[in-house]
């Protein structure tokens, strides 16, 4: 059994196939497992950075119980969530209309059909201010161009999270690499090779049989083969899959990887604890109309010097490259806590960016569903001719795209079709 990718979904399938007595090889282009999981253990601060992945979306019973293997302990993030708007600094409203507006999706397909969201704001015609902050939610979280994701994938994805509680967040506490990790290790016990640096270039098949060639001039055969490649690399053709699992690509392609800008900034000390508006000295989200980013938070727990910066979909796009949005980032920080121009220039201590939109084992964020896509994550998880099995995050057929926990389950999904296969 060949496994393309040591991300989640490819360590979760390696995993299962190997506790289940198969012979699996895993080639990964990278010199690390976790692919999207990013952690730094930088010597210049004493907590680790997440460069990818950082919280855990409401309790997904199967990752939970993993973390909880790799005794990776998490802390749920608390705090009061705060608005910048009109120039002013204050807990965001607590009956916000702008969520109400998310509540609606479900009736309005039912009612009308498929559509983007930004066409649903349209129709609903909330105020400018609540469609802003409905716009810059929906494109912030989900990486996604408002005038491009259905409603039909948001409405699913909302189920989807209120059956785990979604809007709760926790964080492994000693970094989010302890899940790949641990499962990279659990696979190779029991038997699992993982192969790292080791890019693959080309997929030869025919039903029942895979040969796979690598940069390095090395090529490994097997009778079948799971493709967890993100949706961005399955879209560019950098690997040749020959021949071309057509119903499969067709599918990557009406999907999008998404864009996300995530900037960790690492500072002298906490500035912002003492410039917060009475009561509000525990911050979850700082989300900031009109500046570069569309929201801020401050890494929990302690008092640790770290804000993250984060653009979604347009806002990612137009950001610029990493010197530019670390830029734009500290202005508007001194704009949101009234400090003098240039002031945190000096107070920067270091910082840090990964371009996963131009990575060449990423090529995007993570994925979204346009309007008339609901169908493809589903399309994309069918084998091919019971040879070619499909998984990652934009597979996930449980409404959990563009997460871990939906990474972990299309790579046990995928597993799981390989041992039932007759
Ligand atoms: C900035 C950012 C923040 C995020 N925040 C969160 C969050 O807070 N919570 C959450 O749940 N999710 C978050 N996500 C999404 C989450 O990280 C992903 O959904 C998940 O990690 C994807 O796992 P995967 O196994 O599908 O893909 P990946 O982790 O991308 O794994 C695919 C692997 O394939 C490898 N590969 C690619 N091409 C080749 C090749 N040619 N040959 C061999 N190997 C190859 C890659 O190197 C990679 O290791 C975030 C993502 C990003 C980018």
């Amino acid at each position: 059994m060949l496994i393309v990718g040591a991300g989640i979904a490819g360590l979760a399938a390696a995993n299962e196939l190997a506790s289940s007595g198969l012979n699996v090889t895993v080639l990964e282009a990278r010199d690390r497992v976790g692919g999207r999981i990013f952690t730094l253990h930088s010597g210049d601060i004493e907590v680790p950075l997440e460069l990818g992945a950082e919280f855990v979306h409401g309790r997904p019973p199967d990752l939970l119980n993993l973390l909880h293997d790799a005794e990776a302990p998490l802390q749920s993030v608390e705090g009061t969530d705060a608005c910048f708007t009109h120039g002013v600094l204050s807990r965001c409203p607590k009956d916000d209309a702008a969520f109400d507006l998310l509540e609606q999706l479900a009736d309005c397909l039912h009612s009308e059909g498929d559509m983007s969201f930004a066409d649903f704001l349209e129709r609903r015609q909330p105020s400018a201010e609540d469609a802003e902050r409905a716009r810059s939610f929906v494109e912030g979280f989900n990486a996604a161009d408002a005038r491009r994701i259905g409603i039909a994938a948001l409405a699913r994805q909302q189920q989807a999270e209120d059956e785990i509680d979604g809007d709760e967040a926790t964080r492994s506490i000693h970094g989010y690499d302890l899940l790949p990790l641990h499962l990279a290790r659990r696979a190779e016990r029991a038997g699992a090779r993982l192969r790292l640096s080791s890019p693959v270039i080309s997929v030869q098949w025919n039903s029942g049989s895979v040969a796979i060639s690598t940069g390095d001039g090395k090529t490994f055969t097997a009778s079948k083969a799971i493709l967890t490649l993100p949706l961005g690399v399955l879209r560019s053709r950098s690997v040749a899959i020959h021949p071309e699992p057509s119903r499969i690509l067709a599918a990557a392609d009406r999907m999008e990887p998404g864009s996300v800008r995530r900037l960790v900034m690492v500072f002298r000390a906490p500035f912002w604890k003492e410039r917060m508006p009475p009561k509000m000295e525990q911050v979850r989200f700082l989300f900031a109309r009109g500046t570069a980013a569309t929201a801020y938070w401050a890494h929990q727990p302690g008092d640790a010097p770290v804000l993250v910066a984060w653009a979604g979909g347009p806002k990612a796009d137009a950001a610029g490259d990493a010197r530019q949005f670390l830029s734009q980032a500290l202005r508007s920080l001194e704009r949101i806590f009234s400090l003098p121009a240039q002031s945190l220039d000096g107070e920067l201590r270091n910082w840090y960016m990964h371009d996963w939109q131009s990575d060449p084992w990423t090529l995007g964020a993570y994925s979204y569903a346009p309007v008339g896509a609901l169908d493809c994550s589903a399309e994309m998880a069918k084998p091919v001719d019971n040879t070619l099995f499909f998984a990652g995050e934009h597979t996930d057929t449980t409404g959990h795209w563009g997460t871990v926990h939906g990474a972990l389950r299309s790579g046990l999904r995928a597993a799981r079709q390989i041992l039932n296969a007759p």
